[in-house]
C-alpha cells in the first residue's frame, strides 16, 4: 500500500481520492474547498492545510485540477511543488490539460528526478464515483507500469498512448469526437420531432441502423427518453458545457500546433461555446440538444 497525496477534490478528484482510500491506500488530500476536504476526512482520508504539506513524506502524488495554469502553478517555478520533493516521486497528473503543458511539467520532473505522467480520464463523474474510468497516458513504460496498479484502483480501462503529452493529445482526440457526435445526435432528433417523429422511437430506429453511436446507446440527449441521463435531469450533473469547452480549445491549440486541419472540431467548438454564452456553461453538454429544439 502507498502513501498518496491527492491534489484537487472536486468532482471528479473527490471520488478518485475516495476509491484509493477504499483500495487501502493512505490518502492525504488538498483541495481550496474547505467542503472536499471535509468530504475526503469523512471518506477516512487526511486533509493537509496546503498541497506542500500534502506531498511531505509521500511516494505518490496525483492531481486532478481544471486547467493548464492550475497545474504548472503547482508544480513549477520556485515555490511550485517540484522544488520540495524527493528524486523518485512519482506524480501522476489526470488533469485534462493542454499537452504541451503537460511535456513541460514533465521535462521539469525530470531535471529534478521525479517520475511524472499525464493520465487523464474519461467516464465522467459517474465513473470516478463506480471507479470506472479510462486513464489515457503518455510518460515512459516504466513509470507507466509503476503507476499502473494504482489507477486500476479508481479504474477500468489503462491505455498507455505514447510518452509525456501523448494521453493530453489521446483525451482531446477523443473529447473531440465526443462533441461532434452528440451535436450530430441533437441535430438529427431536432429534425425527426420537427417533422412528427417521437424522439424515442426516432433514436431507437438510428441506434439499431448506420447512425448508431455512444449518445444514443448511453446518454440520450432529448429529456425522458433515457432514464439516468443528464437530459432527463434538466441537464443537471455529467459533464459541463464549459468543460467541454475548454477540451474543445485544447483540441484547437493542438490542430494549430502540429498544422492540422479540424473542421468539424472547429464547428463543434463554436456551437459549445456560444452555448456557454447563452449561459448554459453550468449544464451538462448534452444540453446542446437546446440549440436546435424549440
Ligand atoms: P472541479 O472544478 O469539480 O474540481 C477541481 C478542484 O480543484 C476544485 O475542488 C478546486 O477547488 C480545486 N483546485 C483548484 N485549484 C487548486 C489548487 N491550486 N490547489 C488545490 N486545489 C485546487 O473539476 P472536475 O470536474 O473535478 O474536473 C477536473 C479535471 O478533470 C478537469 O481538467 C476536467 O476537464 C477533467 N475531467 C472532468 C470530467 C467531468 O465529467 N467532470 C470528466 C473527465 C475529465
Amino acid at each position: 500500500m502507498s502513501k498518496i497525496a491527492f491534489i484537487g477534490l472536486g468532482n471528479m478528484g473527490g471520488p478518485m481520492a475516495h476509491n484509493l482510500v477504499k483500495a487501502g491506500h493512505t490518502v492525504t488530500g488538498f483541495d481550496l474547498s474547505a467542503d472536499a476536504l471535509k468530504a475526503l476526512e469523512e471518506a477516512g482520508g487526511k486533509a493537509a492545510a496546503s498541497a506542500l504539506e500534502a506531498v511531505t513524506g509521500v511516494e505518490v502524488v496525483v492531481s486532478m485540477l481544471p486547467a493548464s495554469h492550475h497545474v504548472a502553478g503547482l508544480y513549477l517555478g520556485e515555490n511550485g511543488l517540484f522544488s520540495q520533493m524527493p528524486a523518485g516521486t512519482l506524480v501522476i497528473d489526470s488533469s485534462t490539460i493542454a499537452s504541451d503543458t503537460s511535456r513541460e511539467v514533465g521535462k521539469a520532473a525530470a531535471e529534478k528526478g521525479i517520475k511524472f505522467i499525464d493520465a487523464p480520464v474519461s467516464g465522467g463523474v459517474g465513473g470516478a464515483k463506480a471507479g470506472t474510468l479510462s486513464f489515457i497516458v503518455g510518460g515512459s513504460a516504466d513509470d507507466f507500469a509503476q503507476a499502473k496498479p494504482l489507477l486500476e484502483s479508481m479504474g477500468k480501462n489503462i491505455f498507455h498512448a505514447g510518452e509525456t503529452g501523448a494521453g493530453q493529445v489521446a483525451k482531446v482526440c477523443n473529447n473531440m469526437l465526443l462533441s461532434i457526435l452528440m451535436a450530430g445526435t441533437t441535430e438529427a432528433l431536432a429534425l425527426g420531432v420537427k417533422n412528427g417523429l417521437d424522439p424515442a422511437v426516432l433514436s431507437e430506429i438510428m441506434k439499431q441502423s448506420s447512425g448508431g453511436n455512444w449518445a444514443l446507446n448511453v446518454y440520450n440527449p432529448w429529456p425522458g427518453v433515457m432514464e439516468g441521463v443528464p437530459a432527463s435531469n434538466n441537464y443537471q450533473g455529467g459533464f459541463q458545457v464549459d468543460l467541454m469547452t475548454k477540451d474543445l480549445g485544447l483540441a484547437w491549440e493542438t490542430a494549430l500546433n502540429s498544422k492540422s486541419s479540424i473542421p468539424m472540431g472547429s464547428l463543434a467548438r463554436n456551437l459549445f461555446a456560444l452555448h456557454a454564452q447563452k449561459g448554459n456553461g453550468a449544464l451538462d453538454f448534452s444540453s446542446i440538444q437546446q440549440m436546435f429544439a424549440d
